[in-house]
């Protein structure tokens, strides 16, 4: 019997092609939050600590501005729209596994046919000064990475013997998950990562070019 296909989709600079939370900080320059993400990407505080730090560097007054400012400023890869029509077609579950924030993600996605549950992101309150970023799916007992959305957490519940699991990312939120699938579509970062880990992936620019893979590649 031939396994089934679930694919684990991320957002920033995978879905969209720049990463909107470095857009965000950048366009409000917030003062300290580059140093944050240097923090993060030496490993020496964690994707969900250094997530929160920066977007408690941004105030909740300008709420209207920074959610018009995200939402106006990304751009949709060529080729998604397409994309979550041929997984319907072809009954693979798209799974939307992202290291972003409910605020950009849910109003981005609206124009595609994606079920609600099917969208894993961290969520936000902008109850108090400011913004305060919320974990709704933080790490099972498997993980200690402290990821904030952890998405092994969510790959681990599809058992590999009944899914081939298949993983589209481009950079650190996607490094664990891709340790654990049958399959890693990849550019920018997370290349880098399989080269130096010697895993095998398919480069993509688009999402023709996942389509054109998954076509080519009978199910596991
Ligand atoms: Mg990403
Ligand atoms: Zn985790």
């Amino acid at each position: 019997m031939s396994k089934e296909r679930i694919i684990f989709c991320d957002f920033d600079g995978t879905i969209t092609v720049n990463d909107n939370i470095v857009a965000i900080m950048k366009h409000f320059n917030p003062a300290g939050w580059e140093a944050i993400v240097e923090r993060i990407l030496d490993k020496s505080i964690s994707i969900r600590q250094g997530v929160g730090e920066m977007f408690a560097l941004l105030p909740t007054s300008r709420k209207d501005e920074i959610v018009a400012y995200a939402i106006g400023n990304a751009v949709i890869r060529d080729g998604f729209g397409e994309f979550v029509n041929y997984c319907k077609e072809q009954n693979i579950k798209l799974l939307i596994t992202s290291g972003g924030i409910d605020f950009f993600i849910y109003p981005l996605l609206k124009p595609f046919p994606i079920p609600h549950e099917n969208i894993y992101s961290n969520a936000s309150s902008f109850e108090g000064s400011v913004i305060e970023i919320l974990w709704p799916n933080k790490c099972d007992e498997h993980c200690q990475t402290d990821c904030g959305m952890c998405k092994t957490s969510i790959i681990r519940s599809y058992d590999a013997n009944r899914y081939e699991r298949i993983i589209i990312g481009d950079s650190i939120t996607d490094f664990e998950g891709a340790k654990l699938v049958d399959t890693i579509f990849a550019r920018s970062h997370l290349v880098d990562m399989c080269e130096q880990l010697g895993y095998a992936y398919y480069p993509f620019d688009n999402f023709f070019d996942i389509m054109k893979q998954l076509e080519a590649e009978p199910v596991a």
